[in-house]
């Protein structure tokens, strides 16, 4: 082995948990050149890096940094699609991000996907941040969802063509191949497509499939033609099929799948993105919120009811990845990236460990870059956390950012002060009430103790 360069840094004394699923084990790394040069283990020599920089990390777990593949980096927490397709501006949305983007780093989050985003700011973010013109997580992205008048859980918020907030409607063949084709020309990672959506008198469990088979299969050769992989949203049983009998390389969600939509997935291998974390936030701290028990009820079943699939799909070998749809009012960036973890532990019934691969290097697929990030081995890009506590234990502790202790994407070290100044929402930003229920006549006459 060369001498490590003057740049080299070597974490010693820490407890590594490698992100590959293997039993943690104490040792030291020795980062060189951005990348993980070697990984020592009790017994060997370590090496001293030319310039001294040394981090004793007794008593700490190193690990790879979390990856989030389901973050909506652009919407800043909206409560309502109504704030979120009507009260948003392009350029406060870019620059709001680039904030909220901080924010994740904080949370030891080195690289997440936002699949679709508003005004396809994602792409200049994304460009932004591997320009070193802002402090941010690795990023892929993709650019407006594609939707058919039908798609997406907005219902008539949509227009029945054009493009608004994070969506584009497409509604021939012809638009779906040149919507594609634009999307990789100005730079996508991935192309999202909304399989379902709501209808006001749909039927079936979940959310109305409503794109056909060959319109799915259209997108994905479009895509796959020129390179570029395809993530669906699918809800219900038939979508989660047919999205992968026609080669969609990730689905969010999958939350209603039956035998066939299991098949066709084990058949494809294709990773899911569960997404727990919005319905688990609302199912566990609803009330907090003042959420209706009701809504709290539904949303633990429906987590409850698509982890006996699931478990399927993990015992059959189809990868499970950890995203969190973070970017909503119950899901704001950099409180929750750990908290798929927990729900997957729960739920899913896998060890911390195997939790903690899901989150990482299992992941990597979400960057497009499988092998070359997410664990602690020779040769991959030293985007790494030290943690205070030991997560292979309790993956919870990686909720506690007081405990994050530093963060390093590419070897360099990330900032974590505090984001000034203290921020305040611009005007328009918000859907504004003017109370939370209708002033009619007996509530206005009623007295104050029967309305608790
Ligand atoms: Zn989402």
């Amino acid at each position: 082995m060369s001498e490590p360069s003057a740049s080299s840094l070597l974490i010693e004394n820490a407890r590594i948990v490698d992100g590959l699923g293997n039993e943690p084990f104490d040792g030291s790394v020795l980062i060189d050149d951005g990348r993980i040069r070697s990984v020592i283990r009790p017994g060997d020599d370590n090496p001293t890096p030319a310039a001294g920089r040394r981090i004793d990390a007794a008593g700490m777990t190193l690990m790879p940094g979390l990856i989030d593949s389901h973050c909506h980096i652009s919407f800043d927490e909206p409560n309502s699609n109504d704030e979120l397709f009507f009260h948003r501006r392009e350029g406060l949305a870019a620059i709001i991000a680039a904030r909220n983007a901080q924010r994740l780093l904080r949370a030891g989050v080195t690289g997440f996907l936002d699949a679709d985003s508003l005004y396809e700011i994602g792409v200049d973010l994304r460009d932004a941040i591997e320009a070193g013109i802002i402090y941010g997580p690795r990023m892929s992205t993709g650019g407006n969802a594609l939707l058919t008048s039908v798609g997406g859980t907005a219902g008539r918020l949509l227009p029945d063509e054009g493009r608004r907030g994070y969506g584009q409607i497409v509604k021939t063949r012809d638009e779906i191949i040149s919507e594609v084709r634009r999307q990789v020309k100005i730079g996508v990672d991935w192309i999202k497509v909304h399989v379902t959506g709501m209808a006001p008198r749909q039927k079936c469990e979940g959310e109305l499939q409503v794109w056909s088979y060959e319109e799915l299969k259209l997108v994905t050769d479009t895509a796959h033609e020129i390179g570029t992989p395809v993530v669906g949203h699918c809800r219900g049983a038939s979508s989660i099929r047919d999205a992968a009998r026609a080669g969609f390389d990730m689905i969010l969600h999958a939350t209603y799948m039956d035998d066939e939509a299991l098949e066709a997935v084990v058949e494809a291998n294709v990773p899911l993105v569960p997404t727990f974390t919005f319905q688990a936030n609302l199912a566990d701290y609803g009330h907090r919120i003042g959420a209706s028990p009701y809504l709290m009820k539904v949303f633990r079943r429906e987590i409850e009811d698509s982890a006996v699939m699931l478990k399927r799909a993990i015992a059959a070998g189809v990868p499970m990845l950890c995203g969190t749809e973070s970017g909503f009012s119950l899901t704001p960036y950099g409180d929750w990236h750990y908290r798929e973890l927990e729900v997957f532990v729960k739920e899913l019934d896998m060890t911390p460990i195997e939790a903690i691969k899901a989150a990482t290097s299992a992941n990597a697929v979400a960057l497009r870059m499988d092998g070359d990030t997410g664990a602690i081995e020779d040769g991959r890009l030293a985007d790494v956390i030290i943690v205070d506590g030991d997560p292979s234990k309790d993956v919870t502790v990686l909720g506690d950012k007081a405990r994050i202790k530093h963060v390093f994407i590419g070897g360099e070290a990330m900032p974590l002060d505090p984001i000034l100044p203290e921020r305040r929402d611009p005007s328009g930003w918000r859907v504004s009430d003017y109370g939370d229920q209708i002033l009619d006549y007996d509530v206005a006459m009623s007295s104050n103790e029967s309305l608790d």
